[in-house]
């Protein structure tokens, strides 16, 4: 890949545009927004570059008043993470640059790199589980000062008008909340860069601030995996006492059971991956169960309040639902695609069980979750990593071969 920002645009005959707004559509309606390409047109962006490109890609180098940035992107859906030089937009009023130190590495990355979801825009740099310094702040901005270390998760923008908004839940902003990475910028229409990168320009009110004294690579993990896992667990009140199962032990995984474990939970990991028994204790869990283990699930049936699923791809929730009592409740959170063979209406309804789904969390339950796990000294397990070795992580995660989650170290990026 070149390394200046193309505007090579991937998609832009008419058939797969229609296929993207039909995404857009699909995704506002479930909730998934963080999946859709760019389709908006910026008002702002000039008219010529509007008509020639529908779908707004990367500012070019030369956007004045724009942040001169490194990372590593991907030029397409079967291309490897390489160095990428470009630019983030210029402060605003409310804005907070940061200087990225670390970035988590999530299953969602690989997803959107590879087009898995349909509707990735390239160049594409991923990476939304961002902590760093601050490097600048605009005029307006009162929460943060240079040197303040933050966070950003998945949000950079929403409305901030809706129903959703002002509830505290812009990651079900009706109008499309920005993804970090992916996703049309407000007032640019530049497709949004994420965390894999030196910088990042982010609205004040979407910077979580990060407490003295967390380890920060083991905290950037907690922006994605951390508010995936504590928002469900949070709105369906799970209490002290409760029987809560994690079904799959990786990023999102390892720390729910630790979030459900501090939350006073009695908590079973559901694992297909021997080698992570040994680490039940550890994590937190107070049984363990390997996905093989039949006996195991008939002992457990109609035993559990509350199961978190987080395997990123399509599975089979049934021998699950099972599991539930009477009016217990399953939460998928992994994987965002149809699941297969389907739910058996009759295991639900017949002890009127709850199958449900959640994406993400709010800027407020993300800045709870923060500090919720600095109070109870709570972080995720990390690899780190330089970021040369992203393309044999995204191996080595997709195996399972990561306890639990692959942290960036920017430090290793070239300074540009
Ligand atoms: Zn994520
Ligand atoms: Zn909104």
């Amino acid at each position: 890949m070149s390394n200046v920002a193309q505007h090579d645009n991937h998609s832009s005959d008419d058939s797969s545009r229609i296929t993207r707004r039909e995404m857009l559509t699909r995704t506002l309606s479930t909730g998934m927004a963080l999946a859709a390409g760019s389709l908006i047109t910026s008002a702002s962006a000039p008219e010529a570059r509007a008509a020639a490109l529908p779908e707004q890609l990367a500012p070019p180098l030369s956007e004045p008043g724009g942040i001169v940035a490194v990372g590593y992107a991907a030029a397409g859906s079967t291309a490897p993470l390489e160095e990428f030089h470009f630019q983030r937009r210029g402060l605003r009023p409310n804005d907070v640059q940061l200087e990225i130190l670390y970035c988590g590495v999530c299953h969602s990355d690989v997803h959107t790199v590879r087009n898995e979801w349909h509707g990735t825009s390239y160049p594409c740099i991923p990476g939304h589980e961002i902590v760093g310094r601050v490097k600048a702040v605009g005029a307006n901005v009162t929460r943060f000062k240079t040197g303040d270390i933050g966070g950003v998760g998945c949000l950079v923008d929403s409305c901030g008008e809706c129903a959703s908004c002002k509830a505290g839940l812009e990651q079900y902003c009706l109008h499309g909340a920005t993804g970090t990475y992916n996703s049309p910028e407000k007032g640019t229409g530049y497709t949004t860069f994420g965390g894999y990168s030196n910088t990042v320009v982010v609205t004040e009110s979407f910077v979580i601030r990060i407490p003295a004294g967390m380890d920060l690579k083991a905290t950037a993990p907690l922006l994605c995996a951390g508010i995936t896992t504590f928002s469900p667990l949070r709105h369906w009140k799970v209490t002290p006492g409760q029987r809560v199962g994690v079904v799959g032990v990786g990023g999102l995984g390892h720390v729910a059971i630790k979030l459900a474990k501090a939350q006073g939970a009695h908590v079973v990991m559901f694992t297909s991956t021997p080698a992570k028994l040994a680490d039940a204790a550890r994590l937190g869990a107070d049984e363990a169960v390997l996905e093989t283990d039949e006996a195991a699930y008939r002992r457990m049936a109609v035993s559990f309040d509350f199961l978190l699923t987080t395997i990123p791809q399509s599975f089979d929730t049934n021998p699950y639902i099972r599991l539930l009592k009477v009016d217990g409740i399953l939460v998928n959170v992994g994987a965002l695609e149809p699941l297969e063979p389907g739910i058996d209406n009759r295991q639900v309804a017949g002890m009127r069980r709850t199958v449900a789904g959640s994406l993400i969390g709010g800027i407020a339950e993300t800045q709870e979750v923060i500090d919720f796990c600095a109070a109870h000294k709570l972080q995720a397990d990390v690899e780190v990593i330089p970021i040369h070795e992203i393309n044999a992580a995204y191996e080595r995660m997709i195996h399972s071969d990561v306890r639990y989650r692959f942290v960036i170290d920017m430090n290793s990026l070239s300074k540009g």
